[in-house]
């Protein structure tokens, strides 16, 4: 490859709000096949907002907000902030937690007026010994809709269920028709729950997801994908996803996302949308192209 025509495909992608690191990232570009995006913050707003809260009997609506909204005030997670400004929104006022626990991919847990309140997946009620009794079932149709749905249980049984919805980025369903286009095989990979990763899968045209992956894991996707012997690019946006960044032959971060997943790239999107990443793989192709 001649340095000067790669100077010129870099130079048309910062014009274009595509970031590219070097040389190398540029050629592997050309190569990819397939392209494994995390689902919040990349092809979602990564903005969630509450719009479901159910409860069993016994308890009433407001009272089971506030104590979860109270014990997510301590949680950094998107997840939290969204139940935190939709219970605000509602007028009520938060209390104060004692023993807040956090347990990464799974939920937390703490106590709210001498209520123990726990809030989070499946694994977060396994790993307290909870029954989650009728609450899996209340929740599907929410997740067939593609809500993030969250367990809750106050002391230490099952009680209610909180919905929140992180709407498509606009841009989203055009870009994956354009890499479609380019042959590129779209892998979706979510921590969230298998129901609403296969609805905002299905809405998408995305070919193949993987669900309930925890952070960890995500890397590890990557590589058994890359031992199929395909040509991985990965797109992310959280200090979660940098490790599947580097993993990746070439790692696609979100602008918009956090230092740490534009540090592992080799590739940043300004704008944090995913047509970047289809200029980015054309300008690839007609640069190596006018190399050769
Ligand atoms: P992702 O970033 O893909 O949403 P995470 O690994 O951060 O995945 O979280 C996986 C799941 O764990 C969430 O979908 C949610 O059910 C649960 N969870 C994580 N953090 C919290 C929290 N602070 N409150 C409630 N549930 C949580
Ligand atoms: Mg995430």
């Amino acid at each position: 490859a001649t340095p000067v025509s790669i100077m010129v495909g870099t130079g048309k992608g910062a014009s274009m709000g595509v970031l590219i690191k070097n040389a190398e990232a540029l050629e592997i570009l050309e190569k990819v096949d397939t392209l494994v995006v995390d689902k919040t913050g990349t092809l979602t707003e990564g903005a969630p907002k509450l719009v479901t809260v159910e409860v069993l009997e016994g308890i009433d609506e407001e009272t089971l907000l506030r104590a979860v909204a109270t014990l997510e005030r301590s949680s950094e997670h998107p997840l939290a902030e969204a139940i935190v400004e939709g219970t605000e929104a509602r007028g009520l006022k938060l209390g104060k937690t004692d023993n807040f626990n956090s347990v990464t991919g799974e939920g937390v847990t703490g106590e709210v007026d001498g209520l123990k309140v726990a809030i989070g997946n499946d694994k977060l009620f396994e790993s307290l010994g909870i029954d989650a009794e009728k609450l899996p079932a209340l929740s599907e149709q929410y997740r067939e809709e593609g809500q993030t749905v969250m367990l809750i249980a106050l002391d230490n049984k099952a009680t209610g269920i909180i919905g929140v919805m992180d709407p498509i980025k606009e841009s989203t369903a055009e870009a994956i028709e354009a890499l479609h286009e380019e042959g590129i095989e779209i892998v979706m990979l979510t921590g969230d729950n298998e129901t609403t990763a296969k609805a905002v899968a299905a809405r998408l045209h995305i070919d193949r997801v993987q669900a309930e992956v925890s952070p960890e894991d995500k890397s590890k996707v990557v590589q058994a994908l890359q031992k199929e012997g395909r040509h991985v690019a990965m797109a992310g946006d959280g200090v979660n996803d940098a490790p599947a960044l580097a993993q990746a032959h070439v790692g696609i971060a979100m602008g918009t996302g956090t230092d740490v997943a534009m540090e592992s790239a080799g590739v940043t999107l300004v704008k944090g949308d995913l047509t970047g990443i289809v200029r980015a793989i054309r300008l690839s192709r007609s640069t190596m192209k006018n190399i050769r």
